[in-house]
């Protein structure tokens, strides 16, 4: 242990962490799978879009030139609703045809005017205004074919599936989720649902754990909890390795004569930081089992979620290389002063209010580490830096959560 880093900086942690890599795979989905999905490649549009000039306005095309000083009334000789239909005609002088949105723009036409400011007699048409150049959408306006239109990392939201689908793609190139294996340690947890005895209480971390392994788009393997004795650990940790590309625990990696998973990581694991400056989480370690990458996370439940967060998720986005999800921040007045601790980056869960004069932050709820309420009853995190305090009425950071 003597030379493994030691209660390091955040960004030290994230740092070193990201030192280890894993190679994640790459599957084939059709688009309707791929929502959420990490896309895993660069992709070229294949077509342009729009594949031709078009109108965006049901109305009339007509040649600009004709329309200057309004009211003007031209001849209509036609009528254009999809492709192939313009392909026989050509606007002349003092001639329109009458258009629907997205139809082809014929050849000699130029503008084109909505339909509402036009009148119609018989074949004439009479408009009230010039017609307007830019109700044209342009050939390839929006995308250029072969022009790479999305990048790698991306999260597949749904406007960018439909993007995809714009492009000509019909299947996706996407990250194969990780098997993140999650193992629980304490003689004194139980499941909820059973009857709780002196001394145990329900476990709790597994099913926070896996909500976040999923909201970055990873599949969540819980584990058997594991007890407080080197064997089973030993036993769960060699299990997760086989099965997993990464593995969480919780519990047991402080000081203590109890706390395992750092003894067993120092005695047959590789430990590569142990304890991080932020609060609360300070007790993580950050290591190899095997060949496998592990995060040791701490017991109490607002740790070991806020470690995941600050720690877990961006090695997560690294080795996926992943744009996302991102952790929201923005800025809220102070509605109560809250203060940092001496020597780490420290994280105060506070409900927040939007107001006319922007997001207003309260500290309301006892910040124990061990309160799990403190977080699932709170809409942020203010950030404070080692030894920072704020009064009412201060602008603070807060991570939205
Ligand atoms: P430890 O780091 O193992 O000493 O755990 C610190 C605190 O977190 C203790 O009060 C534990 O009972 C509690 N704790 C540990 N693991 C869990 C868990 N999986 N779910 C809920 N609480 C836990
Ligand atoms: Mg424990």
């Amino acid at each position: 242990m003597d030379k493994t880093p030691y209660f390091v900086k955040l960004e030290e942690a994230i740092e070193i962490s990201c030192r280890t890599t894993i190679k994640p795979e790459i599957e084939t989905v059709v688009l309707d799978e791929s929502h959420g999905r990490i896309l895993a490649l660069d992709l070229l549009s294949l077509v342009d879009d729009p594949a031709f000039d078009n109108s965006s306005m049901d109305g009339f095309a007509m040649r600009y030139e004709d329309t200057k000083n309004p009211p003007q009334t031209l001849d209509i000789i036609g009528t254009i609703q999809a492709a192939g239909q313009e392909d026989n005609v050509v606007v002349g002088p003092k001639q329109a045809v009458r258009i629907m949105t997205g139809a082809p723009i014929p050849e000699g036409a130029d503008s084109i005017l909505q339909v509402e400011l036009t009148t119609t007699n018989e074949n004439k048409v009479t408009l009230q205004q010039e017609g307007m150049k830019h109700f044209i959408r342009k050939q390839g306006e929006n995308l250029l074919k072969d022009s790479i239109s999305i990048t790698a990392g991306t999260i597949l939201t749904p406007s960018c599936v439909g993007l995809c689908a714009t492009m000509g793609h019909s299947t996706l190139p996407v990250i194969k989720p990780l098997k993140v294996a999650i193992i629980s340690t304490g003689d004194e947890l139980i499941p909820p649902g059973e009857e709780l005895q002196r001394g145990q209480i329900y476990e709790s971390n597994s099913f926070g754990l896996s909500g976040l392994v999923k909201w970055l788009g990873h599949e969540p393997i819980i584990m058997n909890n594991s007890g407080d004795s080197i064997d089973e650990l030993r036993l769960a940790l060699d299990k997760a390795a086989s099965t997993c590309d990464l593995i969480l625990t919780s519990g047991g990696v402080f000081m203590g004569e109890w706390d395992l998973v750092r003894k067993i990581m120092e005695d047959e694991g590789e430990i590569h930081f142990w304890r991080v400056k932020i609060r609360p989480g300070s007790p993580p370690l950050f290591g190899t089992w095997g060949v496998t990458p592990i995060f040791g996370l701490p017991g109490n439940p607002v740790s070991s979620h806020v470690v995941f967060r600050t720690l877990v998720a961006p090695w997560i986005r690294n080795t996926t290389s992943a744009k996302g999800p991102i952790e929201v921040r923005a800025f809220a007045q102070l509605a109560t002063a809250v203060k940092s601790t001496k020597d780490s980056l420290t994280f105060r869960r506070v409900s927040i209010e939007m107001t006319n004069e922007g997001l207003v932050a309260h500290q309301k709820i006892h910040q124990g580490s061990g309160n799990i309420a403190s977080m699932a009853l709170s809409e942020g995190m203010v950030v404070l830096q080692p030894g920072q305090e704020y009064s009412i009425g201060d602008k603070v950071e807060v991570m939205i959560l």
